[in-house]
């Protein structure tokens, strides 16, 4: 890959534009400009669906055995450069060195495995009907797009690729115009594992690029990570070719602990639901109900931890745990929210600012955030940050904690914190989310599937579901007797 000029990846190879467009990249820890990209013009995406296209006839007539042989050999480069490949997340999103070496390779990885795995087993159904019979196939799509948001773009783009390729369909990919490298680089790992040419291709660009491939008749299938906004977009743009949509949108997460829960857990969780990623994570738990019983007790933990745990710095220093936001805008957008909660009559318990940790001055850190006496009218309670945010409300009863929960547009994910186990699976069952934990917070293994209820998202991705979405029904019926008619 060039290392300061990043092209579109069509069919094997990094291909040049025609109209000579670029954008920059800024590593959002320092400010600076790290590399410039090609943006794909019309050539470039005609080009980009042509190859997908003859992508698509050789690898839906490869055996599923061989793509599940295909697909391991790239999760295992994938392993082997885990560490290569981290370094240029933590650089492109600003996130902790100390996560992404741990994370987010292997999550990917991980997904390629497990659809390649699934993939030979994919199996239709035969039913005898008196002497005739019917059978089903599961056959792939076509060519599918992928759009991916910046906060994990090597994972997102592993994700959606690896349950449309398991299924015989091809990809092209556009990821986020902040953090285009990962798909690229992916793109290059699928050709090293023997994947054919066009089978994968990565273009760049803005949400134009995109629209124009979301509205383009070639292709069957958008799978969009991002906010809820940019899906309603996608979703009325794909609707001019009824194309299959899922949706991996945005979330303002409930997290409800009880006065019966351990309380360090509890605790462990909210950070990790607020501060992981410096919170630019879509399942975050950023409305965290504190029974009123437990809230002091909790509260004291809390801030304590966050005191002394929370290390602000230089992303790549594998001591620090909380980085960089992804861009000077997003960080304004966050500052913005902490000054709409502190103007809205909530108390600012812990940090609300900028921080310029030592050789990272120029970049873009918030410092970990806790606002309590929040109230449910409030923005910071109604509106997604995807910041190091938290806001802390008291509650007194079950019945109540479930109503306030679920008054929101979003239903992507929710937590809860009790050790009374007949309350947990009861509350769950009752509360408007797609990803739920009972004590736990933010494990999303590919085996489970994981989409949104309400705007939150349409769809689900991963788990046998994931596979089945990059799929369509043929049902074939076989006449064994002589065809009688009234004509
Ligand atoms: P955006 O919605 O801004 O962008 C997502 C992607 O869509 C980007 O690649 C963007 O391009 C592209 N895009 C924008 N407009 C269009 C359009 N009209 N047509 C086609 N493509 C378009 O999201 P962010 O990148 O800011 O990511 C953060 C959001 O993603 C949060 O809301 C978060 O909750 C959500 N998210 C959801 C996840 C889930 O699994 N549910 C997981 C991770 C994040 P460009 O950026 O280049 O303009």
């Amino acid at each position: 890959m060039p290392s300061t000029l990043l092209k579109n990846f069509i069919h094997g190879r990094y291909v040049d534009n025609t109209d000579n467009t670029r954008f920059d990249v800024i590593n959002p820890s320092t400010g600076q400009v790290i590399y410039a990209v090609e943006s794909a013009c019309e050539n470039v995406l005609e080009q980009a669906v042509r190859s997908a296209q003859e992508g698509f006839k050789i690898w839906s007539k490869t055996p599923a055995i061989e793509r599940a042989r295909i697909l391991h050999r790239a999760a295992n480069i994938l392993r082997e450069r885990n560490d290569e490949l981290a370094k240029i997340e933590v650089i492109d999103t600003g996130k902790p060195w100390q996560e992404a070496v741990e994370v987010d390779v292997q999550t990917g990885a991980d997904a390629i495995e497990y659809f390649g795995n699934l993939c030979p087993s994919m199996m239709g159904e035969q039913q005898s009907v008196g002497n005739d019979f019917f059978y089903t196939r599961h056959e792939p799509l076509g060519v599918c797009l992928g759009i991916g948001a910046w906060n994990y773009p090597l994972q997102i783009a592993c994700w959606k690729a690896a349950a449309a390729l398991a299924a015989g369909n091809s990809m092209i990919f556009k990821p986020s115009e902040e953090t285009p490298r990962g798909a690229s680089l992916l793109a290059e790992v699928f050709i090293q594992a023997g994947v054919p040419e066009g089978v994968f291709n990565v273009i760049q660009g803005d949400g134009k690029v995109g629209n124009y491939l979301v509205e383009h008749p070639a292709i069957a299938k958008v799978s969009l990570t991002g906010e809820v906004g940019t899906g309603k977009k996608v979703m009325a743009a794909a609707a001019g070719t009824l194309k299959k949509v899922t949706m991996e949108l945005g979330g303002k997460s409930p997290l409800i602990v009880f006065e019966d829960a351990d309380i360090d857990e509890a605790v462990t969780a909210a950070m990790l639901a607020n501060f992981y990623t410096q919170g630019e994570v879509c399942t975050n738990g950023t409305r965290v109900f504190v029974h009123q019983d437990c809230y002091d007790t909790f509260m004291e933990r809390l801030l304590i931890r966050t005191r002394d745990n929370v290390i602000v710095g230089d992303p790549l220093n594998p001591a620090t745990n909380l980085g960089a936001l992804i861009s000077e805008n997003h960080m304004q957008t966050v500052l913005g929210y902490i000054e709409s909660g502190k103007n809205d009559g909530a108390t600012l318990a812990f940090g609300g600012e900028r921080i310029k940790p030592d050789g990272c001055e120029n970049g873009y850190f918030v410092g970990p955030t806790i606002f309590t006496h929040c109230t449910d009218d409030m923005r910071i309670i109604r509106e997604e940050i995807f910041g190091p945010v938290m806001s802390v409300m008291t509650f007194e009863t079950e019945e109540e904690v479930i109503q306030r929960a679920n008054d929101t547009i979003y239903g992507l994910a929710a937590g809860i914190f009790c050790t009374d186990i007949r309350r947990a699976h009861r509350v769950i069952a009752q509360l408007e989310a797609g990803i739920c934990w009972i004590n736990a917070y933010g494990n999303s293994p590919v085996e489970m599937p994981v989409g949104g209820y309400k705007q939150s998202g349409i769809g689900r991705e991963n788990g046998i579901e994931g596979l089945k979405s990059y799929t369509q029904t043929k049902s074939i019926y076989v006449g064994m007797d002589k065809l009688e008619g009234p004509f």
